[in-house]
């Protein structure tokens, strides 16, 4: 009973943490298309004529890419530079197959005007976007998540220039060779296999989001909403009114998701110490005062570590192996504290760890486990060994009236305990 309370707590932060609901919002995005398209035929196309599909596509990919420069300074993800010209160059591409350009009367043929090509392939062009851009989305999903400012700028205009040549380059060939044996052959493969392809892309983006998902912020689900959107649009034989909605829903997922990955990767660094990677101070100080989303509850125990020595290590291998020991403490601890703890630095080199629905007894097991772990460690820094112990004193509430301002204030009283009678051990009050 536990076991299964206990599963589905952590179900639920799984996919809060992934923001699950933008896979979902995706989802009801493409079924509602489907159903509107599917209850009045011709509706969506009227809507879409109406609506200067052009217009609205190319102010789309304007915002999107606006959005995306404004807000790469903020986040230095290269993901979220690369999306929005990603974006960018979709709709470059819908545009160019979807326009006729006044060269097509300068020239003699046919050839010199995209649109007229694009129009000879009208399944292939289609599928080939799907795939162009399943292939981007997988990209993205790759590569590193930083970069500096200047090489995430050139990275990020490289795939737009790219994906542009491929496209008119493969449409305008295809097009020029269109009654050839081959080419007719590459059109049924297109025809017969790409969504396949495609489907492929995007369970392979989907694990690969759920593998990257702590180093990026579930940017990753972004690009998922996005692929299953794109998946569906492959599974459309044309670059009819119904694929072309897709492409829209996939602009405004691709917006929402940049804005909202922005917003929340300014909210996360305000709560995670820098070095330590860890809550800071600030959001202790909201779990403190019961205004954060962790809510303690009425049994909890609260833990504080503080690694014994630490200046002696300062001394000995210098500040940056002492930030470096003092990252690996804070990451064993974390994970040794995990699921029902929460760890936050609390000044220096102490860190406290709030843990909810332990008794007492139990509390004091976990933070002997804390101290067994972080004394077992092998931190090496430049080839040198570094030997780490921590003490840790304990205060527990099981129910009553003590705030967690008292509890935290007997946690310290049992540090300073563990550190006068003979250190690396945990004490409770
Ligand atoms: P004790 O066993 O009594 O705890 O001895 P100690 O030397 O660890 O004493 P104390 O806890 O008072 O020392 C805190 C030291 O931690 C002082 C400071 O130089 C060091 N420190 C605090 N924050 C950082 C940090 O971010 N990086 C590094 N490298 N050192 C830090
Ligand atoms: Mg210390
Ligand atoms: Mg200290």
């Amino acid at each position: 009973m536990k076991f299964d309370a206990e599963l589905r707590e952590r179900a639920k932060t799984l996919f809060r943490e992934y923001n699950g609901w933008f896979p979902v919002a995706a989802i009801a995005l493409v079924v509602a298309v489907a159903i509107l398209d599917a209850a009045s035929p011709g509706l969506l196309g009227q809507f879409l004529s109406n609506l200067n599909y052009n217009a609205v596509s190319l102010s789309l990919a304007g915002v999107i890419l606006i959005a995306t420069i404004v807000s790469y300074p903020r986040v230095y993800k290269l993901k979220v530079l690369l999306s929005g010209f990603m974006a960018v160059s979709i709709f470059l591409m819908v545009f160019l197959a979807r326009t006729s350009f006044p060269f097509h009367s300068l020239s003699s043929g046919a050839v010199w005007d995209f649109y007229a090509s694009a129009q000879k392939l009208p399944s292939f062009t289609a599928r080939f976007l799907s795939l162009l851009f399943a292939l981007n989305l997988l990209a993205i999903m790759i590569v590193p998540s930083r970069v500096n400012y200047t090489a995430g700028r050139v990275r990020s205009v490289l795939p737009l220039i790219v994906n542009l040549l491929v496209w008119v380059l493969v449409i305008f060939s295809m097009a020029a060779f269109v009654e050839t044996q081959a080419v007719r052959g590459i059109q049924v493969f297109f025809i017969l296999y790409a969504k396949w392809i495609v489907l492929a892309i995007f369970i392979a983006t989907a694990v690969l989001s759920w593998f990257r998902i702590e180093e990026d912020h579930n940017f990753g689900a972004v690009l998922v909403s996005i692929a299953l959107v794109m998946l569906v649009a492959a599974f459309n034989p044309k670059m009819d009114a119904r694929f072309l909605a897709f492409l829209l829903l996939m602009g405004a997922l691709l917006l929402a998701g940049i804005v909202y990955h922005v917003l929340e990767s300014l909210k996360y660094g305000a709560r995670i110490d820098p070095l330590l990677k860890i809550w800071n101070r600030q959001y202790m100080g909201a779990i403190v005062s019961g205004v954060a989303e962790i809510h303690l509850g009425s049994k909890f125990s609260v833990l504080i570590s503080d690694i014994d020595h630490f200046k002696h290590v300062n001394d000995t291998y210098g500040h940056q192996a002492g930030d470096a020991v003092l990252y690996e403490v804070a990451q064993c601890i974390r994970k040794s504290a995990e699921p029902e703890g929460i760890a936050c630095r609390y000044g220096g080199e102490e860190i406290i760890i709030f843990l909810k629905n332990l008794t007492g007894k139990e509390a004091k097991e976990k933070a002997e486990a804390i101290r067994k772990a972080i004394e077992k460690m092998k931190i090496k820094y430049q080839r040198r060994r570094i030997p780490v112990t921590t003490s840790i004193g304990v205060a527990s509430k099981e129910g009553g009236a003590k705030t967690v301002e008292q509890l935290i204030q007997e946690a310290d009283k049992g540090l300073y305990e563990a550190k006068r009678t003979g250190r690396n051990k945990v004490v409770a009050s």
